[in-house]
């Protein structure tokens, strides 16, 4: 069957002030000449601080992202481009979309996603490309929602409620959906900006509250596209997925108790269902079959997931990594799950709405 590779891109930050004043080593590199039709690279190395071993990866896109003030350095918009404007224009056509950012806490995860202030990331760019492409005469509908993952319970973004948290659902004809999720109609990219920022707001104020990090929750900002299609006129409608995963880092085995050993664990095993998931797909991948028993139930997450991973979604992930040796384990770690996730295929098809 003919399905569509999900692009993977690996990001490396610049060394944080404490890996420089550590005197860190760069054991990342970014290798062969970035092409005339692409000012990427392709193909990085990974060092062993300990042996010297060199391990070489190919992804779509490898970013180098070490010198801001450089001028091949890879800022937003590069990132954007290769991972975001694609989703954008699936999304134009009825096509569902997916975009993940993975990697250890600090890795450059939130930074690639929202960005900061001087330098909007991938999301706030694709809101603007998608506002400014959206066409009046398609009659162009989108709804917003924001929602994030904790301890595998659901908590709205947008809408506290005191109901407790929200649970996955499936419907025959809607697929997965979560019930009771607020679904907010935004008519421009600063109304949806704003959304996203009360959104975000609110997660770090519940971490807070938590005494936790919101490195440890899963945040995914949702939306609902639907259009007249350019070609057909057909009603089509699209789901976006922008999600931000927990920190990929091993939590300590030791001295983790009591609410702090809870969270370990929740994380622990959504983000370990996200890789056995990832782990069938990409098995069945490279023997060319079908997968079989393939683990979506074990977590909200790969639940919630399900399609983008695995169904009726053109996907896109964002590997971030640190350029320092000390960071060696999770950096290998982050790269052995991006190359698994870019043998895995989705299968997107354009959404059509029986208007009856
Ligand atoms: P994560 O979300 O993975 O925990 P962050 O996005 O918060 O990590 O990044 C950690 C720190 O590194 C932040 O201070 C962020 O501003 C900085 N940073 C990350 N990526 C970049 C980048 N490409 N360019 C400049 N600074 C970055």
């Amino acid at each position: 069957s003919s399905g569509a590779k999900i692009t993977v891109a690996l990001r490396m930050r610049p060394f944080s002030s404490r890996e420089a004043d550590e005197g860190a080593e760069q054991v990342v590199h970014m290798t062969g000449a970035p092409s005339v039709n692409s000012p990427q690279h392709t193909t990085c190395t990974l060092t062993d601080p300990d042996s010297g071993d060199i391990r070489k990866y190919v992804f779509d896109a490898c970013f180098d992202s070490t010198n801001p003030a450089g001028s091949h350095n890879a800022g937003q918009q590069d990132v954007y481009v290769v991972l975001g404007a694609p989703l954008v224009l699936a999304a134009l056509s009825g096509v569902n979309g997916c975009l993940f950012a993975y990697g250890q806490t600090g890795a450059g995860k939130t930074y690639s996603m929202m960005g900061v202030e001087s330098a909007p990331g991938v999301v706030p760019l694709l809101l603007d490309a998608l506002f400014a492409a959206l066409d009046r005469n398609a009659n162009p509908v989108v709804v917003a929602s924001y929602l994030e993952i904790y301890n595998e319970e659901l908590m709205d973004l947008l809408q506290p409620r005191s109901g407790g948290p929200l649970a996955v659902r499936e419907h025959p004809a809607r697929g997965v959906f979560v019930q009771g999720l607020a679904r907010v109609g935004v008519t421009s990219a600063a109304d949806a900006g704003r959304l996203l920022s009360e959104g975000s707001k609110m997660r770090s104020v519940a971490a807070t509250a938590m005494n936790a990090s919101s490195s440890r929750s899963h945040a995914v900002f949702m939306l609902d596209v639907s259009v007249d299609h350019p070609a057909s006129g057909q009603r089509v409608n699209a789901k976006l997925n922008l999600v931000d995963l927990a920190g990929s880092e091993r939590q300590a085995k030791t001295g983790t108790t009591g609410a702090r050993f809870k969270e370990a664990v929740a994380i622990n095993s959504s983000l370990s269902a996200l890789g056995n998931v990832i782990s069938a797909l990409s098995k069945a991948a490279a023997k060319g079959s079908k997968p079989k028993h393939v683990a979506y139930r074990n977590s909200v997450l790969t639940r919630l997931l399900q399609q983008s991973l695995g169904g009726n979604s053109r996907t896109a992930m964002l590997a971030a990594v640190s350029p320092a040796h000390t960071n060696f384990e999770e950096t290998l770690s982050t790269m052995r799950f991006a190359k698994r996730v870019r043998a895995i295929s989705t299968k997107p098809v354009v959404n059509a709405v029986d208007t009856g």
